[in-house]
């Protein structure tokens, strides 16, 4: 097999892969795979990063390895590899889950496009998980969110053409198809397309090869609703922008809705056609920016909700204030992280979402993060456990180590108590000496109730897995 047959033999098994497990998991696990070699019944996967593979290895006893061998019995081991280019956009060997996932799902509720549509448009379709509603709205990006709202109220006659532009992973995606997805809810009898230019530009010239021209044009002609994202794609690709020239035209001048995005302002846009961008220039221009603090706090605690996880209020400040590039980066260190803890069975903390921000990024430090602490990593101390300890989960040290016995601080010191023991070696004499000179006994009896509870709680051990991570263990 080459290279292409190895992607459709991926993509076949991607599709078996995708009912069995959770949409979340799909999405953020099999982005950019792909099967580098099957080989005497091994297959070798690769992936893009560490906490991928180890989710997929997590995973191969059920879901995977039943989909693979659906689709080829005679695969009897699979292998993951870890090649991070498979992440970048210049390596094609990697599958695009979101486009995977995008385009291959029937929707029922939108019958009618499908049948209206159905003849080789395969870039029509609307991602149902971006909505308007849940686009989280900040300063940098109200008016953007506002003119989408107008849109998708009443297309076609508020802003025409809407052209929104901005940075890389800053949400132009999400709001095209999130109006597109409203538009549709409001009136279900219009005719959404949506494409991306680079779609575009390939079904133009398919269809230039089959001399089907004509039916392209009735296709993208006979739309409500026409929207292109990334429209930068087109410079320099002249016929294309000749038939995007004259499409616009038509429903324009019909009172059709189109939306476009961009990386720059319409101005800016370099290799397109003047007469395009004063077209783009008689509609209403908005722009997308990297949003402020509060607001990247609230996307964060959105995911949260999305996901249905619960995380601590610092770490996740800490991530909002560390991720500085795009909402893209953002959400990818949240999903690590998340994936980390499933794994790990822990709980994320500032340590671990530090160590993924780091990653992803060369930032010079991360605020709120002492480096060298990471360095130094082992706590070898009784001390360095209690300020752990107290620290993890917001007690006062003396309280930890106090002969108060309230609810909220006996777990915390029976699990201080737990890891001085187990992992510092000291004896049950010293650690009573250490918490307010209690009797060996009480530590011993507090020591065992901790193994007990790592037993049947996983409250508790996710309590203890994600301290032992601070300690650096
Ligand atoms: P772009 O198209 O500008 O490169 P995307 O629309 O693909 O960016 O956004 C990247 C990711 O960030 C998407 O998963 C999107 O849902 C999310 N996102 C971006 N902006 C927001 C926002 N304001 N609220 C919630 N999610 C957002
Ligand atoms: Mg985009």
């Amino acid at each position: 097999m080459n290279e292409i047959d190895y992607k459709d033999f991926w993509i076949q098994i991607l599709k078996k892969i995708e009912p069995r497990v959770k949409m979340a998991h799909f999405v953020t696990w099999f982005q950019d795979t792909a099967v580098l070699e099957v080989k005497d019944g091994m297959m070798i996967v690769g992936v893009p990063n560490v906490y991928a593979k180890g989710w997929l290895e997590n995973k191969l006893n059920g879901e995977l390895i039943t989909s693979i061998k659906e689709v080829d019995p005679t695969v009897n081991k699979v292998v993951f590899e870890v090649h991070p280019n498979l992440g970048l956009a210049d390596d094609h060997r990697g599958v695009d889950i979101k486009s995977l996932t995008a385009s291959d799902k029937p929707r029922k509720v939108r019958g009618k496009q499908e049948v209206r549509l159905a003849e080789g448009v395969s870039s029509k379709c609307l991602n149902p998980k971006y909505t308007l509603k849940s686009f989280v709205v900040g300063q940098d990006n109200r008016l953007a969110h506002a003119a989408c709202m107008a849109v998708s109220a009443s297309p076609g006659s508020s802003y025409n053409p809407l052209f929104v532009y901005g940075g890389v992973g800053l949400g132009k995606t999400h709001l095209l198809q999130a109006t597109g997805n409203d538009i549709l809810r409001n009136f279900p009898d219009k005719v959404v397309v949506y494409a991306t230019s680079e779609k575009f530009t390939n079904e133009i010239i398919e269809a230039i090869g089959k001399r089907s021209a004509k039916t392209f044009k009735d296709r993208y002609r006979n739309v409500d609703c026409l929207i292109i994202d990334d429209i930068q794609f087109l410079a320099n690709k002249e016929m294309t922008q000749v038939e995007f020239f004259h499409t616009f035209n038509e429903l324009y001048d019909n009172g059709k809705q189109i939306i476009i995005s961009s990386d720059k302002a319409p101005k800016e846009l370099k290799g397109l056609e003047q007469r395009l961008i004063s077209r783009f220039e008689m509609g209403m221009i908005v722009d997308v920016q990297f949003p402020d603090f509060e607001t990247r706090l609230a996307i964060l605690q959105a995911k949260c909700r999305e996901h249905q996880v619960l995380i601590a209020p610092d770490v996740l400040e800490f991530v909002a204030y560390n991720v500085r590039n795009s909402i893209r980066e953002l959400e990818g260190v949240l999903l690590q992280a998340i994936a980390q803890a499933e794994l790990e069975k822990s709980t994320p903390t500032i340590r671990s979402v530090a160590r993924i921000v780091k990653k992803l990024n060369k930032y010079d430090a991360l605020a709120g993060y002492d480096e060298k602490g990471d360095d130094r990593a082992v706590a070898r101390s009784p001390k360095d456990v209690l300020s752990i300890v107290a620290g993890y989960y917001k007690i006062p040290h003396d309280e930890l180590i106090g002969l108060d016995r309230h609810k909220g601080v006996m777990r915390p010191r029976q699990i201080a108590m737990y890891l001085i023991r187990q992992e510092l070696k000291h004896s049950f004499e010293e650690i009573g000496n250490l918490f307010s000179g209690r009797n060996h006994t009480t530590v011993m009896h507090a020591v065992d109730k901790v193994v007990k509870d790592l037993r049947k709680d996983s409250l508790v051990l996710r309590d203890v897995n994600s301290l032992k991570q601070e300690m650096g263990l």
